[in-house]
């Protein structure tokens, strides 16, 4: 019998190479593709190291998997846009999503295998996910880059087409945008929308909001804020944004967006001889994903930046339904030196436990108490209470928003030492945060 080893097949004109930041998955897409008589050329390990081989290599197809703990596939797109907006790509090659389908609930654990007894009947709301991104966003987003003329295709079991048909079509065609995409519904053009921001950067920004000793005035640390400039609608506050990012299943995306701002700010501050901790918030859902603390640490070990200066603000928008996993990975990023915070302290009755069980540095006070400390006794016996928690706990403590200048001496008084919120200072935009934290230090070294 002879086998076509080495004989030319259709796809042997294809130039393909796989991006995949590990050895396993990597060596999942080459089996893949070898399958089917395609040797890849070689896999990247990161976006990076991807543009620094299509300066010398042109490429016909780049695949990569859809994993919770990597958003560079979904990058794919906007990075090879901007290289051809920069003239530095004449034309895209197609791209490829591969990975595992599972069935889960908007905002749950993703599981195939989990069933969901408490569902009332014939009310089930089952969502395919890809590698922990909901599979109608993946597509939404592979529309959009067609429009913008980049092959995208999902390569996905029970999905329109196979491995196969997929390097088939990209031997066979040519980009082509595709006309019938302005017929969106309202619904899944603002999903679009969101994920057309998250994956080009397009009116997407973050902003910084620093928090003070109280008595001091000194800056001690600051808070990284999403912002998004809708192109019709103006600006979409996170309370908005928020759902439809973890609806979508985009929340990783979101946080490694925010984190690389973040660093940038924190280098540029290292600079100016600065180290304040700067908190970037995140669900349970991203806090959980696999791995999460030491993806942290490389980032920060590849910026040349300790561990403690980045702070996790655990956010409740997304619930955990496991507690014990939520707290293993809280100890995995304190463990590894970073700060670890609980943000809107006292409106939800869910972390709890998870504060008895010590897997935090801070807890923050949801301002809603704090804004009513003058008027209502209620809330200053519940920030007399939550201080007394922190010291019982050894926990450092950060009052939100406060908006009126007159109530820091009370809240000083109860026992508040780090506070936040626009009496002290607004979230603002990089260069005047950069701005203001270096002329405040310069003033603060000069009086002292
Ligand atoms: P948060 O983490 O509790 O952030 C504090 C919020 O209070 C921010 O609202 C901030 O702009 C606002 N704030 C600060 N000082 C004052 C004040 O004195 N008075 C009042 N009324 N508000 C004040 P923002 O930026 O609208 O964010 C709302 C929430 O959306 C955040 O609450 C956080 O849960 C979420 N969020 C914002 N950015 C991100 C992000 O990049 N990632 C994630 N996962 N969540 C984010
Ligand atoms: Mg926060
Ligand atoms: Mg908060």
């Amino acid at each position: 019998m002879i086998l076509n080893v080495a004989v030319p097949n259709e796809f042997s004109a294809l130039r393909v190479i796989t991006l995949a930041s590990d050895a396993a998955c990597a060596h999942r897409l080459a089996s893949a593709l070898s399958g089917l008589g395609v040797l890849p050329l070689a896999n990247v390990e990161s976006l990076d190291a991807l543009q620094a081989w299509l300066e010398d290599s042109p490429v016909d197809v780049i695949v990569c998997e859809i994993r919770p703990e990597c958003g560079d596939g979904l990058m794919l797109p906007s990075v090879l846009k901007a290289r051809h907006e920069s003239g530095k790509l004449a034309q895209f090659p197609g791209i490829f999503w591969m990975g595992e389908t599972t069935l889960g609930t908007p905002g749950g654990a993703i599981d195939s295998a989990r069933t969901f007894a408490h569902e009332k009947p014939g009310k089930p709301l089952w969502i395919k996910y890809m590698g922990g991104v909901a599979v109608s966003a993946l597509e939404s987003h592979a529309r959009l880059a067609r429009a913008a003329g980049i092959f995208v295709e999902i390569v996905r079991e029970g999905g329109t087409l196979d491995l196969g048909d997929a390097l088939r079509a990209t031997v066979l065609t040519r980009v082509q945008p595709d006309p019938s995409l302005r017929k969106n519904t309202f619904d899944a053009l603002a999903e679009d929308e969101v994920i057309h921001a998250l994956t080009t950067g397009d009116g997407l920004r973050f902003v910084f909001q620093p928090q003070f000793e109280l008595l001091s005035r000194r800056i001690v640390g600051a808070e990284a804020l999403v912002r998004w400039k809708h192109p019709r609608f103006g600006e979409v506050p996170p309370s908005v944004l928020m759902p439809l990012v973890n609806r979508l299943g985009l929340d990783l995306l979101l946080f490694s967006l925010v984190e690389m701002w973040t660093i940038k700010v924190m280098l540029s501050l290292k600079r100016a001889n600065i180290q304040i901790p700067i908190a970037v918030n995140a669900s349970a859902k991203t806090i959980c994903t696999p791995n999460f603390a030491g993806r942290l640490a490389a980032r920060m070990r590849q910026a040349e930046l300790p561990n403690r200066l980045l702070k996790i603000e655990l956010t409740e928008d997304v619930s955990e339904p496991n507690e014990l996993y939520l707290s293993a990975s809280l100890t995995a990023i304190r463990a590894k030196g970073f700060q670890v915070s609980m943000d809107d302290f006292g409106t939800g009755a869910a972390t709890f436990a998870l504060l008895a069980n010590l897997s935090f540095d801070e807890m923050k006070i949801d301002g809603s108490f704090v804004r009513g400390v003058e008027q209502h006794s209620s809330s200053r016996n519940v920030i007399a209470g939550i201080v007394n928690w922190a010291r019982l706990l050894n926990l450092s403590l950060v009052a939100e928003g406060i908006e009126d200048e007159s109530t820091i001496p009370l809240l000083h008084r109860l026992g508040c030492r780090i506070g936040q919120g626009y009496a002290l200072a607004r979230p603002m935009e990089i260069d005047a945060f950069l701005n203001f934290v270096t002329q405040q230090n310069s003033a603060t070294t000069s009086a002292g």
